[in-house]
């Protein structure tokens, strides 16, 4: 079944030939009995088909797998409306069972079809009005559960209420998923443990309370990009709005005159940027321990190591050890950057370091081209540093192509420099204290600061998960389970630490949690989460998001995740 759009739409000359070259909007359901086809018609560009137009092919853009929009444009109203009504054959007679359709004069027209040439008509949808109502519908979160819709089919973890351990639950990492993990199962009634425990960085940097995102991740890198967006906007934008900086009564004529336009003194000082910034974490840091407090869950700040199903050994940074035990256990350890592979490696710093470092970056190269490396060379490069950017072969792999592209250009009319195919082969640090860089291509430049974002890896090394049975992926360190239930069926695991193939996307842990508590203290089964399905972006500066899309489609998490309130989303986008 297809549901198809169908207009007139007034245009002339050059944009008439365009309009009638593109004939049809349809929408199809691919996966399930509910394939559709629509059709709508426009009278007057701007009006209700536009709408309805729009509203679709946002749908359609969302879920390419299952909506596709086909419009049927007519160049005035006489055609359209002798295409729709002409007695003896007038399109909507086609609906014969459908009183709505047959009296319907106005556009948009819109109906269901089994392909895009929308002749083989199926159900009428309505005009505007009934367009939108479905499209409200149907991204509603729904009650019933379709068979296609990830169901929580969980093995037994032998739970039950008097089991006799210090926890009902433990959860190791404080990090976005672990924190409202743990505090969601609190609230529904759970005693809960959260050990948060930082390993300094190679460079030596550590952090408090809150995990990657709040302290080396996206609030850092979200304020830093602020700062430069307003760098850039002071020193490029400003002289044209008339406002002189540093000149108390604002310009003199003479500059108006003259024609010159001032370049304000807009050096951005990295060290109160980092300082204030810092500042602010460490009040983010204070506030979660206050938060976990209130909802009753204990926090610890150690680090924890399996030694038996359920049993952790928890150690302390003065190195005093201790057990605690719980019936259910929540891996929330994240990640941590992976190093360069090349002599010298240990030259480069990463994103664990960027945001606190004493001095500005200066000359900087970003190696890698994730999302990470190209969001740090943006905002250094609106803060008017030298930025290059190293990339071995695609920029943002998964993520939207033709966006990942244009995001490179326009990179590169903001300062960016990119280094195409190569890879450092070599880092050495020289006299001045700068660091030397040999690349794959035999060519050779100096920098102030070597950042490596070239990928990251689950912190799951000591965690002695092989003693419990908890398998993880070789490559990546992940945990592989199903949904969040790792080979050890009381043992789970959330947020960065989930491999790949269970959790497509970096930047939904919260939302993971919340659904993985409510299974836990609710037994809601049918609400498991499939993370294949969240959409992620990113950021860059100059100011653009990007999104990566997961490859499911929509689903009843996706609806969840969309429309209801229980939900709340990690980070900053
Ligand atoms: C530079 C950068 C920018 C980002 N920007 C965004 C963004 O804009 N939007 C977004 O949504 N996401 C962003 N992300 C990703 C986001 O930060 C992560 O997806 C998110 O923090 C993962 O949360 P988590 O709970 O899985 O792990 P984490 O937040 O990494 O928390 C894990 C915690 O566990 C601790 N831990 C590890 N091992 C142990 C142990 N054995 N015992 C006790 N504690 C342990 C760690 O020290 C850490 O505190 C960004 C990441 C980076 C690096």
């Amino acid at each position: 079944m297809c549901l198809i759009l169908g207009t007139e739409r007034k245009s002339t000359g050059a944009n008439a030939s365009k309009v009638l070259s593109s004939s049809v909007v349809w929408c199809e359901f691919l996966s399930t009995a509910l394939t559709a086809c629509f059709r709508v018609y426009e009278i007057i560009p701007g009006g209700f088909y536009v709408r309805a137009l729009g509203v679709l092919r946002s749908l359609a853009l969302l879920f390419p797998t299952r909506l596709k929009v086909v419009p049927h444009e007519f160049s005035d109203r006489a055609s359209f409306r002798s295409w729709l009504l002409d007695d003896d054959g007038g399109f909507r007679n086609t609906f014969t069972r459908d009183i709505r359709a047959r009296e319907q004069v106005t556009a948009p027209f819109v109906w269901f079809a089994p392909s895009d040439d929308g002749h083989d008509v199926e159900d009428f949808l309505g005009g505007h009005d009934d367009t939108l109502a479905w499209c409200r519908e149907f991204m509603s979160p729904r009650d019933e559960i379709k068979p296609n819709y990830p169901v929580a089919d969980m093995m037994d973890d032998g739970y039950t209420k008097d089991h006799g351990y210090d926890y009902d639950l433990v959860v190791i990492g404080g990090g976005s998923g672990g924190m409202a993990a743990a505090k969601e199962a609190a609230v529904l009634g759970a005693k809960v443990a959260c050990l948060d425990f930082v390993k300094p960085s190679p460079a030596g940097t550590t952090w408090g309370l809150g995990g990657t995102c709040v302290n080396v991740g996206c609030i850092p890198k979200k304020l830093f990009h602020i700062g430069s967006l307003l760098h850039e906007s002071v020193r490029k934008d400003t002289p044209s709005f008339g406002i002189r900086l540093g000149e108390p009564n604002g310009a003199s004529a003479t500059d108006e005159l003259s024609g010159i336009v001032p370049d304000p003194s807009t050096q951005m000082r990295w060290e109160l940027v980092r300082e204030n910034i810092q500042n602010y974490i460490r009040g983010l840091n204070f506030k979660y321990r206050v938060r976990l407090r209130e909802k009753e869950v204990t926090y610890f700040n150690k680090l924890a190591k399996f030694t038996d199903k359920h049993t952790i050994e928890a150690v302390d940074k003065k190195g005093r050890s201790s057990l605690i035990t719980a019936a259910r256990f929540l891996v929330a350890v994240g990640g941590r950057p992976s190093p360069l592979s090349c002599e010298g490696a240990e030259h480069a710093i990463s994103s664990d370091d960027v945001f606190a470092m004493e001095k500005c970056p200066g000359k900087t190269l970003c190696v890698g081209a994730s999302y990470i490396s190209l969001e740090c060379a943006g905002f250094l490069a609106g803060m008017g540093l030298d930025v290059t950017v190293a990339v071995r072969s695609i920029l943002l792999r998964g993520f939207d192509r033709e966006c990942a592209d244009k995001i490179g250009d326009y990179m590169v009319d903001h300062g960016v420099r990119f280094k195409r195919d190569v890879i450092p082969s070599k880092l050495e640090k020289i006299e001045t204290g700068q660091t030397k860089v040999l690349f794959s291509d035999g060519t050779e430049e100096v920098y102030d600061t070597v950042l490596a974002a070239v990928g990251r890896m689950a912190d799951t090394d000591k965690l002695g998960l092989e003693s419990v049975g908890v398998e993880t992926n070789p490559k990546n360190r992940r945990i592989i389970g199903k949904f969040e239930q790792t080979h050890c069926p009381n043992i789970y695991a959330i947020g960065d630490v989930l491999d790949v193939s269970q959790r497509d996307a970096h930047t939904l842990p919260v939302r993971v949690d919340k659904l993985l508590t409510f299974c836990f203290f609710w037994g809601t089964e049918n609400s498991r989460a499939d993370a294949r399905c969240y959409p992620s972006g990113s950021l860059s500066c100059p100011s653009s998001f990007w999104w990566r899309q997961g490859g499911h489609g929509l689903s009843k998490c996706m609806h969840d995740c969309l429309y209801t309130d229980r939900i709340r989303v990690c980070g900053i986008i």
